[in-house]
């Protein structure tokens, strides 16, 4: 068997992904994420642009450490300078970084209409630039924007603009789908022409999302001879994103394809730590995580019809297109109305739950969720929810605490300042031991003043619970009319980054809210092992 190819991945979440919309990196997020990517194993890792604002010049001053390529990004010298007379180029070339990314225009109608120069200028640009980052012994990469749009209305001068770049020494020269409106078939088509021109050993890929193919572009990119891919972590980007690297990551490792021809810098047990250091993000930028996200999501191996789950639970490969262990995910069997007795007992073999195939009681669990479900409770989205139903039917829930009133207030009035201001108040009355204890909170809302009050005070379980944190709440209204109810799901994580969601349902938002709150503190209780 011939060697494998060594395929180049390059991280631009802290440049090009900093620009979604929403988000708003601090220093110390960009500190972790590049901490991130380096012990994921990724190549480059490109830190933002030194010079151009007070973070990222921050940021570079900082020592890193890193087993990356730390790449500082940056743009050409400006037409009509000299790369001695150009503060940003200088700034750029006093970074510390390991390489230097220049942004060049390499469509022609960019050059005349954006840049408002001649095209002789814009390579002789290119050139004095990689010239000069060489000169200072960084290694080179020259993104070309807008390639290919400006392949397609002048390839001349979009195959001079790679060429130029190529021979003053730039080791990588990469073709940017800026607007990102390419089909894969183009990129395929285009990148192969590029490759007669120069090696496709030193040509890469940044593709935008727009047509939602910026995967399948990079992929078609590296079909044609391309061996650096630019994308980022969860596809965050501009608009609809770039390429996302927590998708082509494992289909690089793990379909034959590309497998067994290409070698990457990621091995075999960082790309478990995929699904963890993906969460981890939305995490640092307070979004719930994708549950449909591939390979990644809650729900990219969950398995709902019946017939379909007991033949996953003879062999996973029926209905598995990877191993979800391979990158960091698990296996889910939704137990659901529509799924049969081998959910309930697959899911409770993975609770760690030991019970005969035959067990009566398996019975009555599937047919109280089926029941529950029918009056609105969503057991496939809760999975801790469904835990404690099935510990409580198996008589294996201890009695914590009772909570023995709850009151909530909701009050509009003027606050000192004469504004127009909502309070929510919560007190709560729990029995612990024996003991009455009596809290008060005030909360955004009367909901999570509820969750505040409940929390605060949990006698001997108080330091079982102090590291339980609410991170997503979502409320809907089922049946509409009269007859509403209120289904609240409830996400909680805990100090161990531990995930789960409870359920709760009433006609009353409060009740709704108090059930699934009520689960999340004793689903914590059960699994930090809170003695009885
Ligand atoms: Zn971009």
């Amino acid at each position: 068997m011939s060697p494998r190819e060594r395929l180049y991945l390059y991280d631009t979440t802290l440049r090009d992904g900093a620009q979604t919309n929403g988000v708003d990196f601090t220093l110390s997020d960009k500190l972790a994420i590049a901490k991130m990517l380096d012990e994921l194993g990724i190549d480059y890792v490109e830190g933002g642009y030194p010079g151009a604002n007070p973070l990222d010049s921050e940021f570079f001053s900082k020592s890193h450490n890193l087993r990356t390529t730390f790449t500082a990004f940056g743009m050409t010298r400006r037409p009509g300078r000299s790369t001695s007379n150009d503060p940003g180029l200088a700034a750029l070339l006093q970074a510390n970084a390991d390489a230097i990314c220049f942004v060049a225009k390499s469509w022609d109608y960019h050059v005349r209409v954006a840049l408002e120069t001649t095209l002789e200028e814009n390579l002789a640009s290119i050139r004095d630039s990689v010239r000069a980052a060489k000169a200072r012994g960084r290694e080179v990469i020259l993104d070309c924007e807008h390639f290919f749009d400006g392949y397609k209305a002048n390839p001349e001068f979009a195959l001079a603009c790679v060429t130029a770049g190529y021979q003053e020494g730039a080791r990588w020269i990469v073709l940017c789908d800026t607007n990102g409106g390419s089909l894969p078939h183009e990129v395929e088509s285009i990148v192969a022409e590029v490759v007669k021109t120069i090696p496709g050993r030193h040509v890469g890929i940044h593709a935008h999302n727009d047509t939602e193919q910026a995967v399948a572009n990079s992929f078609a990119a590296v079909r044609a001879g391309a061996r650096q891919i630019q994308g980022t972590l969860n596809g965050l980007g501009e608009r609809c994103g770039n390429a996302n690297l927590v998708s082509i990551i494992p289909t690089l490792k793990l379909k034959p394809e590309f497998a067994e021809r290409f070698e990457i810098g990621v091995s075999d047990v960082q790309l478990r730590k995929l699904a963890p250091i993906s969460h981890a993000l939305d995490e640092m930028l307070n979004r719930a995580p994708n549950r449909h996200a591939s390979y990644v999501g809650e729900s990219a191996f969950a398995t709902k019809a019946g017939i379909h789950a007991s033949a996953i639970v003879k062999d996973p490969a029926t209905y598995e297109h990877v191993a979800p262990e391979s990158v960091g995910n698990r296996r889910k069997l939704l137990v659901s109305d529509q799924g049969g007795k081998s959910n309930v007992l697959a899911e409770l073999d993975r609770i760690g739950i030991k019970v005969e195939r035959d067990d009566p009681r398996i019975t009555r669990l599937l047919e109280e969720v089926k029941q529950r479900e029918a009056s609105g409770y969503a057991y496939e989205a809760a999975d801790a929810s469904f835990e404690l139903l099935a510990r409580r039917m198996l008589g294996r829930v201890p009695n914590y605490f009772d909570v023995e009133k709850f009151d909530v207030t909701v009050e509009q009035r003027d606050n000192a300042l004469g504004r127009r201001v909502t309070v929510s108040l919560a007190v709560v009355k729990v029995r612990v031991d024996g003991e009455s204890l009596i809290s008060a909170a005030e909360g955004n809302g009367p909901v999570n003043a509820l969750d505040l009050a409940l929390r605060k005070d949990l006698g001997k379980y108080q330091s079982y619970i102090s590291g339980l944190e609410l991170t997503d709440y979502r409320v809907r209204i089922l049946n509409g009319g009269t007859e509403a109810v209120t289904r609240v799901l409830i996400e909680s994580q805990d100090e161990t980054g531990e995930r789960w969601t409870t359920v709760g349902v009433s006609p009353n938002i409060i009740d709704a809210s108090f059930q699934a709150l009520m689960d999340s503190i004793v689903y914590k209780l059960i699994k930090s092992g809170a003695p009885v």
